[in-house]
């Protein structure tokens, strides 16, 4: 693979993102945080409100994690934001607020995986590590025409291709080729900077073959008190389990004979379940203003759907 044409190509191709105008280790963290599982333009979204709150790792660490996780409501993947919040206390304690700059120690703080580590310590202290993740594993698998490549293949792959002088840059390439020309469903092989090298072109619309994911579905019943106002009541779910720390409305169970009247239906996909919600509501006291708490993407569709919410963050 030409490293040159690509880092190039990368050069004049780049997106202007906000991580990428300031590069500041703790900009970097928040992007590649959020980035894990949040799409780009809700990436951006989010990174200006947490860096627009705290614009320093010492200044999150002095919040609560409600107030971290008040601002990523609706971001999903709510274990993501608690982490975040634990790595930044972890940091000022160990450390007096600065990040560390190896990947080895990245790897040791809360919510830095592999991949995460390897972009931070790249892309902000450039040591030279390789990037591992879909986007790698898409463009090893065609330009070596596999379609299984093992996680072992797709190492050495990054690793023998890293360009150890400009690691950040060149992982960000990477990433970027991904992400716009070497695109899972419509790759873009006529404007690739590396097409002379690619030996799946042919068949790239193929390559990788996607892994399976069995999605279980789980159904719930929920039920929605309002009182007179026309707030409803909320709670807020244990420090533990799905939407840890979140507020929302009651879950329950046999709600037909209770004079709870059924709304609708609502189906929500997690990344390995589909959570089918019956929606009930009736008559409450105490409701709480829901624009004043933290809720999940779930929480906030079952209280549009009874009409208690209508905003959308
Ligand atoms: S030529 Fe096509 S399939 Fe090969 S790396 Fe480039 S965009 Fe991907």
């Amino acid at each position: 693979m030409n490293q040159e044409a690509l880092l190039d190509w990368y050069k004049r191709n780049k997106r202007p993102l906000p991580w990428r105008l300031d590069a500041s280790p703790w900009s970097i963290l928040l992007s590649e945080i959020l980035l894990q599982q949040t799409q780009m333009e809700r990436g951006i979204e989010y990174h200006e409100r947490l860096l627009k709150r705290f614009p320093t790792l010492s200044s999150m660490a002095k919040a609560s994690v409600d107030d971290v996780l008040f601002l990523w409501q609706g971001a999903g993947y709510y274990s993501r934001a608690r982490r975040l919040h634990a790595l930044s206390i972890e940091v000022v304690e160990a450390n007096e607020g600065v990040l560390p700059k190896t990947y080895e120690e990245l790897l040791k703080l809360p919510g830095i995986g592999p991949y995460t580590a390897a972009a931070i310590a790249s892309i902000a202290f450039s040591e030279p590590v390789a990037c591992v993740d879909g986007n790698i594993r898409r463009v090893m698998a065609r330009q070596s025409n596999q379609e299984e490549p093992s996680a072992n293949d797709i190492q050495r792959f990054a690793d023998k291709h890293l360009v150890t002088d400009s690691p950040g840059e060149w992982n960000q390439a990477m990433m970027e080729l991904g992400a716009l020309v070497c695109k899972p469903r419509n790759p873009l092989c006529d404007q690739c900077p590396v097409t002379e090298s690619c030996r799946g072109r042919s068949r790239a619309h193929d390559l990788p073959r996607p892994k399976t994911s069995k999605k279980t579905t789980v159904e719930y019943t929920c039920v929605v008190r309002i009182d007179e106002d026309g707030a409803p009541e909320l709670q807020q779910r244990p420090q533990t389990g799905l939407f840890a720390g979140l507020w929302g409305p009651e879950m329950a169970t046999g709600l037909e004979n209770t004079g709870c009247e059924f709304v609708g239906t609502v189906r929500h996909l997690l990344s390995h379940r589909e959570m089918i919600v019956s929606v009930w509501k009736t008559v409450g006291a105490n409701g709480i203003d829901p624009s004043t708490v933290a809720l999940s993407s779930l929480d906030r569709r079952i209280l549009r759907l009874v009409g208690v919410l209508d905003d959308v963050p």
